[in-house]
């Protein structure tokens, strides 16, 4: 199982992460992304590697 943050801080809102995500993991809510289905997570590093302000981390547990 992996664990995935945003950095609310870093996050720009525009959405690649939810574009990226092959399962959905992402949510755009209030201009920000959300982790909404972390369960799912492949560990993939997808989200990772396009967002373009470094928000995102995933950890395998
Ligand atoms: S690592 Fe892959 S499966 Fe997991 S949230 Fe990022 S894009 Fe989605």
């Amino acid at each position: 199982m992996y664990v995935v943050t945003v950095d609310q801080e870093k996050c720009d809102g525009k959405g690649e992460c939810v574009d990226s995500c092959p399962v959905n993991v992402f949510e755009i809510k209030d201009g920000k992304s959300e982790v909404v289905n972390m369960d799912e997570c492949l560990g993939c590093e997808s989200c990772v590697e396009v967002c373009p302000t470094g928000a995102i981390t995933v950890k395998e547990m």
